[in-house]
C-alpha cells in the first residue's frame, strides 16, 4: 500500500478553512488509499517565537480537530513529531546534504523571515527538517496546499541526491496538490493566502470560530465594484475566492454557481457562501470540545501514534545511518 505523510503546525488556536480544503479534507480522504501518518509538527512550530504552555495546548487542540475533521486514529498514525526523536537525526544528515544556497532560494523562508525581527537558524533549516518528515516514512504522497510545493522539491531533490551519493534508501516524493483549493485566499487580503500567522484574524475563517463569527467575516469579504459574480481570478480574486470556497464545499460547479448568482448583487452570494460554510464547518467546534473534553484518551492516542511512526521512522533512520557510514544509533 502507498504510503501517505503530511504535517500541520499548532501555531494558532484553530485551523483555518484554507488549511482545511487545500490539506486536511485531502489527509482524510487518502487514508482509504494507503497507510497514513499524520503530525502536529511542533518541532517546526518553535522555529517562530513560542510561549510553552500555549504550544502544549495547541498540540492537543490540533489533534482533536484533526480526529473532528475525520482523521481515524485506528487506521492513521497520529502523532506530535517531537515524540519521534529520528526527525532532527535524520535532518541533520539532510543538512549536510544541502547547498547553503539551495536552501537560501525557499521562498516561505524569505517571505516569513521579512515579517519579523527574530530570524532563528531554524526558521532557515524548515524545509530540512521538513524533508527528514517525509523521506523518514518512506511517503509516496504528501497532501499539501500549494505554498508547499517548493519545500516538496526541495524534499524529493534531497532523497535524489542522497540515493545517488549513498545508494538507494529513501522512496522520492510525489506532491498531493488539489487544483482548484490549492490556495484558499484571504478574505480581507484577497491577493494573499489565508494563513494561521496572518496579522489580522479578519480574513481568515478559523475552524474553530463561532457560526455567527464566520457569517460576518464572510459578509465582510473584499470584492470588487463590479457587482458581477464570475470567476476571474486575475481582475476578481475575492469573488472568486468565494465562488471557489462555496464550489468545493458545496459540490457544486463553479459555472452552475455563476449561472445560479446572474444579475444578483454579492449580498445575495455571501449569504449563500455562509450558508454553505456554516453547514460545512459548524459542527467541528463541538466535536473538537468533546474530543477534548476527554484528554486522557487524546494523550493516549497520541502516544500510541507515536509509538506507530517511531517504528516506522526507526528502520529508515537504521538505513541512512549504515550508508553514511555511522555506527548503528541505540
Ligand atoms: P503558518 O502561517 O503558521 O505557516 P499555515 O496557515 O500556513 O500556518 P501550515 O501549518 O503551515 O498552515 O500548513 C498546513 C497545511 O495547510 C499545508 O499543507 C499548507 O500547504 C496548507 N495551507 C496553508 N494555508 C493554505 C491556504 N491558504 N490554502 C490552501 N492550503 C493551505
Ligand atoms: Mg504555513
Amino acid at each position: 500500500a502507498p504510503r501517505i505523510l503530511s504535517g500541520i503546525q499548532p501555531t494558532s488556536d484553530s485551523f483555518h478553512l484554507g488549511n482545511y480544503l487545500g490539506a486536511l479534507r485531502q489527509w482524510v480522504d487518502l487514508q482509504d488509499k494507503g497507510d497514513a501518518f499524520y503530525m502536529v509538527v511542533d518541532l517546526h512550530a518553535i522555529t517562530v517565537l513560542h510561549a510553552p504552555k500555549v504550544l502544549r495546548k495547541r498540540t492537543l487542540v490540533s489533534a482533536a480537530q484533526l480526529i473532528a475533521l475525520g482523521i481515524d486514529p485506528s487506521r492513521s498514525a497520529l502523532f506530535a513529531q517531537s515524540q519521534v526523536a529520528e526527525h532532527p537525526m535524520l535532518s541533520w544528515i539532510l543538512e549536510c546534504q544541502t547547498g547553503f544556497g539551495e536552501a537560501g532560494r525557499m521562498t516561505q523562508f524569505k517571505d516569513k523571515s521579512a515579517k519579523s525581527d527574530r530570524v532563528s537558524v531554524g526558521l532557515y533549516t524548515y524545509p530540512i527538517l521538513q524533508a527528514a518528515d517525509i523521506l523518514l516514512y518512506q511517503a509516496d504522497y504528501v497532501p499539501v496546499g500549494k505554498d508547499q510545493k517548493q519545500h516538496l522539491e526541495l524534499s524529493r531533490d534531497l532523497a535524489e541526491r542522497f540515493n545517488q551519493s549513498f545508494g538507494p534508501t529513501f522512496t522520492v516524493p510525489e506532491p498531493h496538490i488539489l487544483k482548484s483549493t490549492e490556495t484558499i485566499k484571504d478574505l480581507a487580503e484577497p491577493d494573499k493566502k489565508m494563513s494561521k500567522s496572518s496579522e489580522s484574524p479578519k480574513g481568515c475563517l478559523y475552524l474553530l470560530d463561532d457560526v455567527n463569527v464566520m457569517r460576518k467575516k464572510i459578509k465582510s469579504a473584499v470584492t470588487d465594484s463590479e457587482a458581477r459574480v464570475a470567476y476571474d481570478p486575475e481582475n476578481k480574486p475575492g469573488v472568486s475566492n468565494l465562488l471557489n470556497i462555496h464550489s468545493s464545499l458545496s459540490g457544486v460547479s463553479v459555472e452552475k454557481l455563476e449561472a445560479e448568482f446572474e444579475g444578483k448583487g454579492y449580498g445575495d452570494f455571501k449569504a449563500a457562501v455562509a450558508d454553505v460554510v456554516a453547514d460545512n464547518l459548524g459542527p467541528i467546534a463541538q466535536r473538537t470540545k468533546e474530543i477534548l473534553d476527554d484528554k486522557a484518551e487524546l494523550e493516549r492516542i497520541l502516544d500510541d501514534g507515536a509509538e506507530r511512526a517511531a517504528s516506522a521512522a526507526r528502520k529508515t533512520l537504521f538505513k541512512a545511518y549504515k550508508k553514511v557510514g555511522f555506527r548503528p544509533p541505540r
